[in-house]
Parts: structure tokens; C-alpha cells; sequence
């Protein structure tokens, strides 16, 4: 092979390297290895193909796991590395990517970082450490977020760092990753990767990301109660995201059909549910100014806001939520009453000017607040809406007063009345005339207590309205 380039060319047409051509041949694989063929863009080939024995054979090769530049290539399947900081990132958002697979290299992330750890505690004083961010390396913890600069620190003082153990790009710990699973997340933290509430370059934690990623799937709530029990604050510092984990959960699920929850994984949301809603329960209202919330956004309004789900599916939607978070029926009244007001709000057409999703590409989870100027504005221009919007409201209220019974049966029975008159489409799009859709009041009320006239008022069990506060 003298003289051959043993890497060849991956290019569009030539998609696999020769190394490809030896999974299963260790020979041959350790011969081209030996002769110095770079083993990256095999390990991704071995994790498509889950051909595991050769991904393991590569590993022991002491492949590095972190990408740089030279490795990412434009074509198919490289270019997705693009996105991913390293072997585990990739191999984690990889669907063909098999459990024993990740483990495997999970085990070598591990070893790898231990030799550069202990490289870095031989090679650097007390003082030094101290200096350099990595004071945390001398309780027996891997290094993780300052990697990088200790590497670089490495380097000025005359060392060699082999590529195998370059740490990564970013500045980010090995728990930043969207796709994290329990298990990984377990294995990474008793190798030693001790540091699970590190902020990445955006200001994010980990346990945000998890908050992000949150769905109907119980596997995702158990990884963020994990993060709770090593110690991760649920408070969030980064001002472009809901500030908080249960607000963040709110937020992720408003695109998330929580009615498909499955049976078995209720029980535990329910309980992590519990959990954050305890942890969280002084901060559950944001600061956003707007007509569709009375004080700020509630979990409610980020769980339904500009989703443009009908009726049906939004009061769905809130009936399950109100069932995993184990409302009281005081704490049902009040979600209800602000669910209705952004329904109305939003039927109505009018503009939020409260905070609302980034749309694509832009980072997931993220949300904007529209400028001062655009709120002003837009506040301007629904004011007409917000008269109207306040006028159902109060009668929202004052028969809510009036009503005796339960409030499931008043709600239902609102809802039916209200249904009809309110417009069913257009759902966030503005709309130019206030009078657009208005009925009289007395229309309104006409059409609520004609419904609400069929209750058998024995039958119910009376809420002392009075006492209902809002939910905190
Ligand atoms: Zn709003
Ligand atoms: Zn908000």
C-alpha cells in the first residue's frame, strides 16, 4: 500500500472510505488503520449500518469522538456532523444508532477524558487549576465545558495533545445534548462527568434542553427528574426562554398532543409534574404584556397560545392537563378563566403581543417578545378587540357568579353557547374591524343562559366562587 492514500476520497460519488470495506475483516481493518487511515467517517458507516462489532473493533483503535473541521465533509451521511458536536451527539439523534452502540461509545468518551484529566492534573499547579477553570479536577471529576481551554493551555506550554482526546468545538458540556437519554445521562455521570447544570454558550442548561424536548413519552420526564435529583436548578437565567422549568415544559408541549399520553406513562408525568410544579410554583407567571393573559403568561396560555387548534382539541387539551397536574377546583376555575380569555382573544383575531415561538430555523425552545415599539402598536390597534374581549369576559364572570353548579357543567354549557357566536376562523390572524363577529351583549347572554337554564340545580355541588384565586 506504499504511496496509496488510504482514506481516499469521499466525495459524492465515493460516499465510503476504504475502511468501510473491512467491516467484519479485522485484518484488514487494523492493516489500513495501521497505515494510518482515519477511522471518522467509519464509525458513522458502522453506527448507520448498527454493524457494532466494527464499530467496537474502530473504538479500540482509539478513534477521536470529536469532530473537527477536517472531518466534516458536504455530502451524505457526513454532513449531518454539521449539527452534531461529536460520535455520541450524532449517534444519539441517529435512529438506526443501536443501545449497545451508544454505550460503547459513551465507555470511550469516559476513558478518553480521563487521560486528558489526569494529563492536565499532572501537568498543571493548584495555582494554575485554579487559573484555568479547572479546579473542579481535582475531586476526581472529568473535565467537560472547559475542556477546550485546558487542551489549549496544553498546547502553550509545549505539549502534544493527540487528536483522539480534542474535547469539541463548543464550549458545552457532554450533557448539552437534545436527544440525552437516562441511560446515557447515568453512565456519563458515574465515569466521572460530574457537572450536569453547566451553562453552554447560549446560557442554556441541560436541563432546559430536556425541557425543550419534552413530549408525550414518559422517557423524557424521567431524564428531567433526574437532573432535579443531581441538583439542577429549575430556575432558568437565559432570557430568551421561558424562565423556568414547569413555564419551559408548558411551552414545549404546546405542539404536543397530550391527550395521546399513554396510560402507562400518566402516572409518571403526573408525579414529575407534581415535582416542578412545587419547585416553581412563586414564579408560574411571566412578565409578557398582553391582552390574551389578565397577569402575564401562565402555563396555561404558553400550553395553547397560537397553536390554531379548533375548540374541541384545545378544550381537550386543557381537560388533560388539568387532570395531570391534579388541579384543585379552584385552580380549574382560574385556568379556565384565562384559557377562555385567549380563546376569545384569539377568535377575535387579535394580535399577542406576549411571548410566542420562534418560527424556523431558529433554535427550538427559544421565544421572542415582539419590541416595545411593535407592542405599542399592536396594542393600539386591538384596543377596539379589547373592549369587546372584556365585555365577554364580565359576562364570562358574572354568570359564572350566578351559576350554581359545578364548573365542568357551567363550562360546557358556555362553550356551547359561545361556540356559535364567536368567529371560528382566522385564529391569530388579524383581523381589520373591531366589529368583525361582535354580538350584543345581550345576545350573548341570551344564547349562555338559555343553555345554563337546564341545570337540576340539586344535583350540583356548589364552589364558593369567592374564594377562587388565581393560579400561582
Ligand atoms: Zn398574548
Ligand atoms: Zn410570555
Amino acid at each position: 500500500m506504499e504511496g496509496c492514500n488510504v482514506n481516499g476520497n469521499t466525495d459524492e460519488e465515493h460516499i465510503y472510505p476504504p475502511l468501510a470495506f473491512t467491516f467484519g475483516w479485522t485484518v484488514g481493518m487494523t492493516t489500513l488503520l495501521d497505515a494510518g487511515a482515519d477511522p471518522f467517517c467509519a464509525l458513522i458507516l458502522a453506527l448507520y449500518y448498527k454493524d457494532d462489532f466494527a464499530l467496537s473493533s474502530l473504538l479500540e483503535y482509539d478513534c477521536a469522538l470529536f469532530s473537527s473541521q477536517q472531518h466534516i465533509s458536504k455530502i451524505r451521511p457526513y454532513n449531518r456532523l454539521h449539527s452534531y458536536n461529536s460520535i455520541l451527539s450524532f449517534a444519539l439523534g441517529l435512529h438506526e444508532a443501536t443501545a449497545k452502540a451508544k454505550t460503547l461509545i459513551t465507555g470511550r468518551l469516559v476513558g478518553h477524558r480521563r487521560r486528558l484529566t489526569d494529563w492536565a492534573a499532572a501537568m498543571f499547579s493548584s495555582v494554575e487549576r485554579q487559573n484555568a477553570c479547572m479546579e473542579t479536577i481535582s475531586d476526581g471529576r472529568l473535565l467537560d465545558r472547559f475542556a477546550k481551554p485546558v487542551v489549549l493551555a496544553l498546547c502553550r506550554k509545549g505539549s502534544v495533545v493527540p487528536n483522539v482526546l480534542w474535547p469539541g468545538e463548543r464550549q458545552r458540556s457532554v450533557y448539552h445534548d437534545p436527544n440525552m437519554t437516562l441511560l446515557i445521562a447515568e453512565q456519563l455521570y458515574s465515569g466521572g462527568f460530574r457537572s450536569v447544570d453547566d451553562l453552554d454558550e447560549d446560557g442554556v442548561t441541560p436541563l432546559q434542553i430536556a425541557c425543550t424536548n419534552v413530549d408525550v413519552h414518559k422517557e423524557r420526564w424521567e431524564l428531567i427528574s433526574w437532573y432535579l435529583d443531581k441538583g439542577a436548578m429549575p430556575h432558568f437565567r437565559n432570557p430568551n426562554r421561558p424562565k423556568n422549568c414547569f413555564l419551559a415544559i408548558s411551552f414545549s408541549l404546546r405542539n404536543q398532543m397530550i391527550t395521546d399520553i399513554e396510560e402507562s406513562a400518566e402516572s409518571v408525568i403526573r408525579r414529575i409534574l407534581r415535582r416542578i410544579y412545587d419547585l416553581c410554583r412563586s414564579a408560574i407567571v411571566d412578565s409578557c404584556l398582553c391582552y390574551c393573559s389578565t397577569y402575564g403568561c401562565t402555563p396555561v396560555q404558553l400550553l395553547h397560545k397560537r397553536y390554531g387548534w379548533d375548540w374541541e382539541r384545545r378544550s381537550a387539551k386543557f381537560e388533560k392537563w388539568a387532570y395531570l397536574n391534579d388541579f384543585t377546583p379552584m385552580q380549574k376555575e382560574s385556568c379556565g378563566e384565562e384559557l377562555c380569555r385567549l380563546e376569545i382573544f384569539e377568535r377575535l383575531g387579535m394580535a399577542h403581543t406576549c411571548c410566542y415561538a420562534k418560527p424556523k430555523p431558529l433554535a427550538r425552545g427559544e421565544c421572542l417578545v415582539p419590541s416595545d415599539e411593535e407592542c405599542h402598536e399592536l396594542r393600539e390597534e386591538d384596543s377596539n378587540f379589547s373592549h369587546t374581549l372584556e365585555l365577554y369576559m364580565s359576562i364570562y364572570r358574572r354568570l359564572r357568579r350566578e351559576h350554581v353548579g359545578p364548573f365542568s357543567n357551567f363550562w360546557c354549557d358556555w362553550w356551547a353557547a359561545i361556540n356559535d357566536i364567536l368567529p371560528k376562523e382566522d385564529r391569530g390572524s388579524h383581523s381589520t374591524s373591531s366589529n368583525d363577529y361582535v354580538p350584543s351583549i345581550g345576545e350573548i347572554r341570551l344564547s349562555v343562559q338559555s343553555k345554563l337554564r337546564n341545570y337540576k340545580v340539586e344535583d350540583c355541588e356548589d364552589v364558593p366562587l369567592d374564594s377562587i384565586g388565581i393560579f400561582l
